[in-house]
C-alpha cells in the first residue's frame, strides 16, 4: 500500500501525506498501484480498465476499511446499548458526515444513505412524488437520462396522472436549452436531470437549469452518478433540491450511495419503506415516524459499505477532485484526438463540455463485436445502450462502444484502446479507405 492509500485509511494521519500528494498534476501510474485489481492480468494481457462509467475499481484503503470493519467494529447500529454497537453507529454517522462534506451539504441530516443512485431516485419518486404530484402535473426529464431516471417517474405518472415532458438533444448530444425553457411552466412540479450523461459524456449546465426551474416553482433532482467522481460538487452552490449518487462509481463499495435532500423537503416527506429504525412509535392503531434521514433508512443498512464509502471519499479528497478533473479532461482530449484519426470511427457525443467518457461507433463492426475483440486484447470497455435507450434512438444506432476514464488511466491505456480498435478493423477486413 503506498503512502496515499495508508493516509486515506487512517484519516488522523493523513494530513502530511495527502498534502504532499496533492500538488501538481497527478501521476496516474503511481495511483494505479493503490488498486490491487489493476495489476492482475486478464486473458493473459495487462488489464486496461476503461469501464469506469459502469463501476470504478477500489483502492486498497477501501478494501481494507470494509475488512477491518468486519474484523474490529461489526455490530448493528442505532439500537444497541453495548460498546460495539455505539462504535459501529459512530463510524456509520461519520461516513454520513464525509458525504455531507463531499457534496457541501449544509447539514449531515440532509444525507440519506441508499443502495445507490437508482434507490435514491426511487425514494424521491415514491415519497415526494406520490405525496406531491396529481393529474396534469408535469415532470421534465431530458433525452439523455439513464433508465433509472426515467422508469421510476413513469411508474409514478401511472399512479398519479402526472405526465412526462422531455428536453430534446442537439446532434452533438447537448440539451436544447431553449426547448427546456419552453417546457417549463406553471404545471411543472419537478425537473429531474442528469449532471453528466453516462452515454454521451455531456456535462449539463445544471446550475442554470435549476435557477430556471425554481423560477416556475418546480423542484429539481440532479442525478450525479457520473459526476461525483470526476469533479467537485457543491449542492448549496447549485441550489438543487435533491442530488443522487452511487458509491461504487466513486471508488467505493457496491450497494451504498446517497441522496442529498434539502432539509425542509425531507422533513415534509412521508416514508416510502416501513420497518425498523424509521419509526418513533409503533402500535397496531398507528405508528409515527422518526425524523429524516432515519425515516428513509428502514432496516439494517449497508454499514460496512457506508464506512468504505467514507474512506473512498477521503481517498479522492486527499488527491483533490480538481486535480482528478484536470487529469481526466487532458486524457479525454488526448483520446478524442486519437479516436478522430481512426478511419471509420464516429464519436457519439461531442458536446463542448464533457467529462471522461468516449462513446463511439465503428463502421461495419457492431459495438458488441468490438467489445468482444477489445476484451481479447485485455481492454475492458462497455458496449450497448448503456441503460439510455432513448439516446440510441435519438442517434439512430443500436448502441455504442464506450471507454470511460478514471484517475488511474493514462495515455498508455488510450494507446492500447486505439491499437485494439485497429486490430478489430483488420479482423473485419480493414478500415474503410
Ligand atoms: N444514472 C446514471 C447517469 C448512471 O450512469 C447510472 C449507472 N450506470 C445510474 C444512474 C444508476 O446507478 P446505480 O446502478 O449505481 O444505481
Amino acid at each position: 500500500m503506498n503512502a496515499l492509500a495508508t493516509a486515506a485509511s487512517t484519516p488522523a494521519a493523513s494530513a502530511g501525506a495527502a498534502a504532499a500528494a496533492a500538488r501538481g498534476p497527478l501521476v496516474a501510474a503511481d495511483l494505479a498501484r493503490d488498486f490491487p485489481i489493476l495489476s492482475r492480468p486478464v486473458r493473459g494481457k495487462r488489464l486496461v480498465y476503461l469501464d469506469n462509467g459502469a463501476t470504478t475499481q477500489k483502492p486498497e484503503a477501501v478494501i481494507e476499511a470494509e475488512r477491518r470493519f468486519y474484523r474490529e467494529s461489526n455490530a448493528n447500529i442505532h439500537r444497541g446499548v453495548h460498546w460495539l454497537s455505539q462504535h459501529a453507529t459512530d463510524l456509520y454517522e461519520q461516513a454520513r458526515e464525509r458525504v455531507q462534506r463531499l457534496l457541501n451539504a449544509a447539514r449531515a441530516d440532509e444525507i440519506v444513505f441508499t443502495r445507490g443512485t437508482t434507490e435514491a431516485i426511487n425514494l424521491v419518486a415514491y415519497s415526494w412524488g406520490r405525496a406531491n404530484l396529481k393529474a396534469g402535473d408535469e415532470i421534465v426529464l431530458t433525452g439523455m437520462e439513464h433508465h433509472s431516471n426515467i422508469v421510476p417517474w413513469q411508474l409514478i405518472c401511472e399512479q398519479t396522472g402526472a405526465v412526462l415532458k422531455v428536453v430534446p438533444l442537439t446532434d452533438r448530444g447537448e440539451l436544447q436549452l431553449d426547448a427546456y425553457e419552453a417546457l417549463l411552466g406553471p404545471r411543472t412540479r419537478l425537473v429531474s436531470v442528469v449532471h453528466v450523461s453516462n452515454a454521451l459524456g455531456t456535462v449539463n449546465p445544471v446550475a442554470r437549469m435549476i435557477e430556471r426551474a425554481h423560477a416556475v416553482g418546480a423542484k429539481v433532482l440532479v442525478d450525479g452518478a457520473q459526476a461525483v467522481a470526476h469533479q467537485g460538487v457543491d449542492v448549496q452552490a447549485l441550489g438543487c433540491d435533491f442530488y443522487a449518487f452511487s458509491g461504487h462509481k466513486l471508488y467505493g463499495p457496491t450497494g451504498i450511495g446517497a441522496l442529498y435532500g434539502r432539509r425542509e423537503l425531507l422533513a415534509a416527506m412521508p416514508p416510502w419503506q416501513g420497518g425498523g429504525d424509521m419509526i418513533r412509535t409503533v402500535s397496531f392503531e398507528r405508528s409515527t415516524w422518526a425524523d429524516a434521514p432515519q425515516r428513509f433508512e428502514a432496516g439494517t443498512p449497508n454499514i460496512a459499505g457506508a464506512v468504505g464509502l467514507g474512506v473512498a471519499i477521503d481517498y479522492v479528497t486527499a488527491i483533490g477532485l480538481d486535480r482528478i478533473a484536470e487529469h481526466e479532461h487532458r486524457l479525454l482530449a488526448h483520446a478524442t484526438e486519437a479516436a478522430q484519426r481512426i478511419p471509420g470511427l464516429r464519436l457519439i457525443g461531442t458536446a463542448a463540455h464533457k467529462a471522461g467518457i468516449l462513446s463511439f461507433v465503428v463502421d461495419g463492426i457492431h459495438p458488441h463485436d468490438l467489445g468482444t475483440i477489445l476484451d481479447a486484447e485485455g481492454v475492458a470497455i462497455r458496449a450497448g445502450h448503456h441503460c439510455a435507450m432513448p439516446v440510441m434512438t435519438r442517434f439512430g444506432i443500436p448502441g455504442t462502444a464506450r471507454a470511460s476514464f478514471a484517475l488511474y488511466n493514462d495515455e498508455n491505456d488510450v494507446a492500447a484502446l486505439v491499437a485494439a480498435i485497429a486490430r478489430a478493423q483488420q479482423m473485419f477486413g480493414g478500415p474503410p479507405r
